[in-house]
């Protein structure tokens, strides 16, 4: 079987490697001088493999999109997979608190020489700066520039000329947008609190009238707002914030606890500590610089106790820690987590093998496909599942 992978990624290198240990003659061509480029720089630079979740019904609610499709693929590849085909090349992979799986050098690079030794040993040859500019059909395969192969596996990320090349075999792309990315909200309330974070914050985000919520951590930045609750909304709410340009409001419950309780707690502080004044002591374990600045945005004046706090104002108080007004402005640049929402159309996509159905000898894998998932592993997961199950498939040209 002769087998082109287009893509040097996690994806390519996945696909390449699984179906040259089972036994066919596998070349990648990649586009710019460095392959898994995506993998060194990922999880902050320790590579965030996969997520310690094994139950692939409930793997499959952390993808926006490829929820359904993903069920099928799961079932036969998935986290637990990825921990063990790993272990068997050297390599451990450790949890956090979190779910989340990195290898236990915390290193990326780990993940990257054990790719590029794995494809190595089975005979993958590497073609560096050899960017795909067309492909063809043939009577016998797919042909690119002048070669014949039996298969040809696209793994070119959420890049527009990869995606040309499946538009060049008749697929679909369906519409692109960015996802995993920070909010810009420039708000008095914010200014000179970059750094500071809330770990249990809930998010309402009303998008032209489309609604997400998500909770966790949200992190203040110099620009607006990130952490993983707003990361999480990004995924979500990609295609409708790109249709409204990256406006939206926002309403944050920076303490996580409801508005009733909120206000009960302020109520006892009545009775416990009467002369206190309101903004010299932080409440439910808000950075006090925070907590002065939603204070000043309730307007209460600075000499404020507890005992002088009137209904009015608690109210105001309770509702700028529980329902805090924010106007979303515009996107981050920073590509913190930074994928595609959008790619091959999965309708044309036979899962069971991340074969096309449209043209014969023809898959796709990985961010190429119209998959993607939120921050925690989830993105690299489906690398591995759609370019194990390709691999696979192509090995014997099934
Ligand atoms: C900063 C950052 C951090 C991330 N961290 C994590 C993380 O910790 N965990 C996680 O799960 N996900 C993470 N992600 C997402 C994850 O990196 C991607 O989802 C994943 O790399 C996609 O793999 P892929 O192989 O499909 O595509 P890519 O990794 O994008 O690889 C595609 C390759 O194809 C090549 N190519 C494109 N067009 C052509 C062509 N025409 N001919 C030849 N070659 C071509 C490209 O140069 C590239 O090397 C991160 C992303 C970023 C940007």
């Amino acid at each position: 079987m002769q087998v082109l992978v287009i893509g040097g990624g996690a994806a390519g290198f996945f696909a390449a490697i699984t179906a040259a240990e089972a036994g066919a003659r596998v070349s990648i061509r990649e586009s710019t001088g460095q392959v898994l480029a995506k993998v060194r720089i990922s999880g902050g630079g320790r590579c965030n493999v996969t997520h310690a979740c094994f139950d692939p019904r409930e793997l499959v609610r952390f993808y926006p999109r490829g929820e359904r499709e993903l069920r099928g693929p799961f079932s036969r590849f998935q986290p637990g997979d990825t921990i063990a085909w790993f272990a068997e090349r050297g390599v451990e992979l450790k949890t956090e608190a979190d779910g989340r799986m990195f290898p236990i050098s915390d290193d990326s690079a780990t993940i990257v020489d054990c790719l590029r030794s794995a494809a190595q040993q089975a005979g993958v040859t590497l073609e560096l700066r050899s960017p795909v500019r067309h492909i063809a059909r043939s009577d016998t395969g797919l042909v690119v520039d002048d070669h014949s192969y039996d298969c040809v596996c696209l793994a070119t990320g959420g890049s527009r000329p990869g995606h040309a090349l499946a538009q060049e075999l008749g697929h679909h792309i369906t519409p692109l947008a960015p996802s995993l990315f920070t909010f810009v909200a420039r708000d008095p309330r914010l200014r000179d609190l970059a750094g500071l974070s809330m770990p249990h914050a809930q998010v309402h985000l009303n998008c032209d009238g489309a609604r997400f919520e998500q909770s966790g951590p949200v992190l203040i930045t110099h620009w607006g707002l990130s952490g993983p609750a707003i990361l999480r909304l990004s995924a979500w709410a990609a295609r409708e914030l790109q249709a409204t340009d990256y406006r939206a409001s926002l309403s944050l419950n920076w303490i996580g606890c409801s508005e009733a309780q909120a206000s009960e707690t302020l109520h006892q502080l009545a009775s416990s500590h009467p002369k206190q004044g309101i903004a010299t002591r932080a409440q439910f374990g808000m950075p006090k610089r925070l907590w002065q600045a939603l204070v000043r945005a309730a307007e209460l004046p600075d000499t404020t106790t507890w005992a002088t706090l009137g209904k009015a104002a608690r109210r105001r108080l309770v509702s700028e820690l529980t329902a805090c007004p924010l106007r979303v402005t515009g996107k981050g640049q920073f590509k913190d987590e930074f994928v595609t929402c959008g790619g091959v159309d999965l309708s044309e996509i036979d899962t069971k093998r991340m074969a096309s159905k449209l043209v014969p000898g023809f898959y796709v894998v990985g961010e190429a496909l119209d998959i993607d998932g939120i921050t925690g592993g989830f993105n690299f997961q489906n690398a591995w599942t759609s370019g194990y199950l390709a691999g696979s498939a192509m090995a014997v040209g099934d």
